[in-house]
């Protein structure tokens, strides 16, 4: 697709984008709900169903369900902030988040790592009892010969849903918090990986249109402009959230991808993303 795309000269481009329709699928309705019960005009929320949204609309949805104030949260929301709570307040030697922030963390085993990613998915990413649901799978391994690379995700296609982390490799990019900053690299990082999953699993792929999977998702090797508006919203939600100011490296998950570059973004998209390097 990158290559098919740079090979046509600029008027076979213009041409094309002329010849494209914007999608006439119901996928790209908004998600939330609106008015009021039994009133006219009031729709409900659309349940999320795999590959069934238009990554933008995905956005609105992710972020509004992250500012929502705290009486909207879900009873499951409500006990996996409370289960993250615990685990930062644990200062138990063998504490978890203490192992996590060791800078290797092979001592945290699969199965903690599985259910620390299942906590910070319902808190980010809650769905309701009608969503399809994401179900990740995860790998601890060794990418000491990529130190940048912290971590990555394996699309449900190419043998996915997976989350696979380096105990190893840290970016560099945290600041100490209320934990160290190995251990909110190692969590940054699982949100980062989160919001690829989340895009992953609901956004659908329609044929070519102004908002298509490739431009929105697929280019910057995956950090296109929907990776970065909902990394944007988990950045300036998870102080809120979790009481931690996470960084999801997104100036330089641009930067290592520019090779993956499709479509420049608009200096207005840009400025939305207040990119800045570590
Ligand atoms: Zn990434
Ligand atoms: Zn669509």
């Amino acid at each position: 697709m990158i290559e098919a795309y740079h090979k046509d000269d600029r008027v076979k481009r213009m041409q094309r984008r002329r010849n494209q329709d914007v999608c006439t699928e119901s996928c790209d309705n908004a998600i939330a709900g609106a008015g009021t019960p039994n009133e006219p005009g009031y729709c409900e929320r659309l349940p999320l169903r795999l590959e069934s949204h238009h990554a933008l609309r995905l956005c609105d949805e992710s972020k509004r369900r992250m500012k929502t104030c705290n009486d909207d949260f879900s009873v499951e929301q409500d006990e996996a902030r409370n289960a993250f709570a615990t685990l930062l307040g644990d200062t138990s030697d063998g504490a978890l988040i203490k192992r996590l922030g060791n800078k290797h963390a092979s001592s945290v085993s699969r199965d903690e790592m599985d259910a620390l990613i299942k906590i910070l998915s319902t808190i980010f990413f809650p769905t309701t009892w009608s969503d399809d649901k994401m179900e990740l799978d995860f790998k601890w391994t060794d990418l000491r010969g990529w130190p940048s690379c912290m971590g990555d995700y394996t699309e449900r296609a190419h043998g996915g849903p997976m989350i696979r982390m380096c105990a190893f490799n840290f970016s560099g990019a945290q600041k100490d918090g209320p934990v160290n900053r190995f251990a909110m690299d190692r969590l940054s990082t699982i949100l980062h990986e989160l919001v690829h999953a989340y895009l992953d699993h609901y956004a659908c792929r329609c044929a070519p249109n102004p908002r298509s999977y490739d431009e929105d998702v697929e280019q910057f090797k995956g950090h296109g402009r929907a990776w970065q508006r909902i990394a944007c919203s988990v950045e300036e939600n998870a102080l809120s959230l979790v009481g931690l100011e996470l960084d999801l490296t997104r100036f330089e998950s641009i930067q290592t991808s520019w090779d993956g570059i499709m479509y420049w973004p608009t200096q207005e998209e840009l400025k939305r993303w207040r990119l800045k390097s570590a």
